[in-house]
């Protein structure tokens, strides 16, 4: 689908839900799509892209930003701790903090550089054992701790369980949010990014409806 379109029907969700587009980042998840449709989307001005490896991020996106020093990318993939020192040198933001020991990381290398990406606590909405993610009764503490560390969390993420009704899950991220007074809600994809925005979403990720079926890598 057009990238026009897919704006268009952010703006029009959040017009339906009462919101300010404005408010809503697209991020276009470029992760495993052939460099040719990555430079088409850039090429319509796109800025926003999301990763879910830091290491095919790497080697892609150097080239690119060198002809366009206002790409923005935020990091969509688990981080193991080995990579986090080159994660916080490429992205913008980090959706995916989801324990202690990445948060202790996280807070050392900010100290080191005087800066750190955005930071979003992954929730494991649907407590799926094979699935990233902190456990919604573990959310506040780690929120808190990662807090306690200086740490810029800005929000939180989720990704439903494939096989449900998206909107009760957005809805308990939401709630979550909220509580801990966090504005950012990383949540929605191809399939619910409209849902995801009727119910506060912040973030939406789009990989597929933007770029087209994802090519097996
Ligand atoms: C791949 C991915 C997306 C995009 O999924 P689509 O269904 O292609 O829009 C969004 N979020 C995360 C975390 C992903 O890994």
């Amino acid at each position: 689908m057009p990238l026009t379109d897919i704006r268009n029907r952010v703006v029009q969700a959040a017009i339906a839900a009462g919101r300010g587009a404005a408010d809503i980042t697209l991020i276009a998840v470029s992760k495993v799509q052939p460099a040719e449709r990555v430079a088409a989307i850039l090429g319509q001005g796109q800025r926003v892209f999301g990763e879910n490896r830091v290491q095919e991020a790497a080697g892609r996106w150097p080239a690119f930003q060198a002809d366009h020093a206002d790409i923005i990318l935020h990091l969509i993939g688990p981080l193991q701790t080995n990579k986090a020192r080159q994660a916080v040198g490429m992205f913008a933001a980090i959706h995916t903090l989801d324990r202690l020991r990445l948060a202790e990381v996280l807070a050392r290398l900010a100290q080191e550089r005087g800066t750190s990406p955005d930071l979003f606590v992954q929730v494991n909405t649907g407590a799926e054992p094979q699935k990233a993610g902190v456990l919604p009764d573990d959310t506040d503490a780690l929120v808190a701790a990662a807090r306690a560390m200086d740490l810029p969390v800005v929000g939180l993420m989720c990704i439903p369980p494939a096989e449900d009704d998206p909107a009760p899950h957005f809805a308990l991220l939401a709630a979550m949010a909220a509580r801990n007074g966090l504005a950012g809600l990383s949540m929605g994809m191809s399939g619910d990014f409209e849902t995801a925005i009727a119910h506060g979403a912040t973030h939406v990720r789009v990989g597929s409806a933007i770029f087209g079926e994802r090519v097996a890598p």
